[in-house]
């Protein structure tokens, strides 16, 4: 029962439109709601209508809904389910049909259409939603061992602290049957795989957080395309599905590696890059440009994730519209306008791509400067000494003639000094961190010596010969570095870095990072441009340092 993405896709819109449902095309990723950042989920396009703002023009409605979930970005690639931008499939009732009925279409449409064997299914409902697992138990026939009670983290949806709520269930898919009934365990992503949430919209909670029934209740749901792809076309990730593989494949093939022969660590590479670049393909068709705020940061940090990771893969020249033709050829059946907007999709990419390289070329500075700062020595140079410190490794410097100075500009040398100070980075460096020694061996170093190097970086992880966490961090975060190049280069130069410190300062963002998922889950209102400070801080301050990407766009 292999079944393209698009067949899968077909079939569900199908299924629903035999049941009634009008077929309505995908919105579009900005939403119209100016209080959310971005379309997260198929339900956002009806949120007035579930919030008795609008009637609805059907009472029953399907959609197969671009959505952009940046709160997962950090697991694309390594988990084998989550990317930034996915199809969700839908079938949504206002005020029409309800919980049973949901369930019985839920549960026909992935064991009759998708021909899911029952016994690889398992559900989950909320704990205290007797009536669904007395649905799924005795109106569907499904074994209660196999029905899971979840708590209120995941099984109950609202959209804010008062208004319409709700549980939901959700089907999971069991890729291990052999292992038991005993021992079921949802969190088990090894073994399960969850592919359909059904939201059973039927409080109303008041500003007591009391719930009382709504007149007219609601059903909302959601299926990822590409998790119900991974299962039919029998893959191990959503990434080796035919919605994503091929933009893989062109980036495989640009780095001159093979997908099925590379390491884990290329493989999230390559998986980083076929996810992002779905993702920025469709956020500029739909009007979002790179900038440093709001929806451009996000298109921005989507692009330089795709930048570095190429580089990571050992890609040296520009590839991103490459990449983006293949995602473009992917998706223009069903969303032409990512073929109109095709030029500006492409200009697009290739200046911010531009842009970035030589960011990342000032952070190779940056870098040489906290390196030159951390050392706890004061440099000895006279005039004639030290003339000569080229790096072994910089031969090539940067592909494209972009090893740049490395030298740092506030370096209290006097002319005639230190001539040659040849970038500590190199292009290998960058690319898989397997840099060798990038260190200028010869530097004449001594204790004591070069007190007065300012930097715009933290004064902290002076002492001891250690690169700050936050400096580390600030690499990372605004020059692309990974830490572990860092890590590699600063031990090349008889440094550390504070690991610990660059865990809290990335952390730090983390949890940034969440409250603003939360306030884009619809359950804070306020403005755009708050939002969009809630979610980057770091990135802003970061880009002070840049005085040419300083400027909004
Ligand atoms: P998970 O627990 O796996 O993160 P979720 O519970 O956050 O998923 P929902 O908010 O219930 O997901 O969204 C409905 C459906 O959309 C999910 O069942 C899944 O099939 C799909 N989905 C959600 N997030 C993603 C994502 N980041 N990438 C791909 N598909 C997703
Ligand atoms: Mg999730
Ligand atoms: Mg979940
Ligand atoms: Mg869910």
């Amino acid at each position: 029962q292999y079944s393209t993405g698009s067949e899968i896709r077909q079939k569900f819109l199908n299924f629903y439109a035999e049941k009634g449902h009008k077929i309505l095309p995908s919105a579009s990723l900005v939403p119209e709601d100016p209080t959310v950042l971005l379309t997260i989920a198929g339900m956002l396009p009806f949120k007035p209508i579930f919030l008795g703002q609008r009637q609805p023009e059907f009472p029953r409605a399907t959609t197969s809904q671009k959505c952009i979930r940046t709160n997962d970005i950090e697991n694309v690639g390594r988990t084998a389910r989550h990317h930034t931008f996915f199809e969700m499939l839908g079938n949504f009732s206002f005020g029409d049909y309800f919980k049973q009925q949901a369930i019985a279409w839920g549960w026909e449409i992935s064991t009759k259409v998708f021909e899911l064997p029952p016994e690889r299914l398992v559900v989950s409902v909320f704990e205290e939603d007797d009536e669904a697992f007395a649905i799924w138990r005795d109106e569907i026939g499904v074994s209660p061992q196999r029905i899971k009670r979840m708590g209120e983290a995941d099984n109950f949806w609202k959209s804010g602290p008062t208004g319409p709520c709700g549980p939901c269930s959700e089907i999971y898919y069991d890729f291990h049957p052999e292992r038991g009934e005993d021992n079921i365990d949802l969190e088990d992503d090894s073994r399960f795989i969850e592919f359909y949430n059904l939201v059973f919209m039927q409080y109303n909670r008041d500003n007591d957080g009391i719930l009382t029934p709504l007149q007219n209740k609601n059903i909302d749901t959601g299926m990822g395309l590409e998790r119900m792809a991974q299962i039919l076309q029998q893959v191990p990730n959503n990434y080796e599905t035919d919605l994503i593989f091929p933009i893989i494949k062109t980036a495989a093939e640009i780095a001159q590696i093979d997908y099925h022969k590379s390491d884990d660590k290329t493989k999230v590479s390559l998986k980083v890059i076929g996810d992002h670049i779905r993702a920025v393909v469709h956020l500029i068709a739909d009007g979002v440009n790179a900038s440093n705020i709001g929806r451009g940061y996000i298109v921005r940090r989507l692009i330089r994730r795709v930048v570095r990771h190429g580089r990571l893969i050992g890609i040296n020249q520009e590839f991103t519209t490459l990449v983006a033709e293949t995602a473009i050829q992917l998706s223009e059946a069903i969303y032409p306008n990512v073929r109109q907007r095709e030029t500006a999709i492409k200009a697009e990419l290739q200046r911010e791509e531009t842009r970035f390289l030589e960011t990342l070329e000032r952070g190779e500075k940056l870098l040489a400067e906290i390196i030159t700062k951390a050392t706890p020595t004061n440099l000895p140079l006279t005039k004639g000494e030290a003339t000569d410190i080229s790096s072994p490794l910089n031969k090539g410097g940067l592909e494209g003639g972009n090893s740049g100075q490395a030298t740092p500009t506030n370096l209290p040398l006097t002319k005639g000094e230190a001539t040659d100070i040849s970038s500590p980075l190199t292009k290998q460096g960058l690319e898989g961190g397997n840099s060798g020694q990038a260190t200028p061996t010869n530097l004449p170093l001594t204790k004591g010596e070069a007190t007065d190097i300012s930097s715009p970086l933290t004064k902290q992880g002076l002492e001891g010969g250690e690169i700050s966490g936050q400096d580390a961090f600030v690499l990372y975060d605004t020059y692309g570095f990974p830490l572990e190049l860092t890590q590699e280069i600063a031990e090349e130069n008889g440094l550390t870095v504070d690991i610990k410190g660059f865990e809290t300062a990335m952390e730090e963002q983390r949890r940034r990072s969440q409250d603003a998922h939360e306030t884009i889950d619809l359950t804070v209102q306020g403005s755009l441009d708050q939002l969009a400070e809630h979610i980057h801080p770091t990135e802003f301050l970061g880009y002070t340092l840049l005085t040419s990407d300083a400027k909004v766009e």
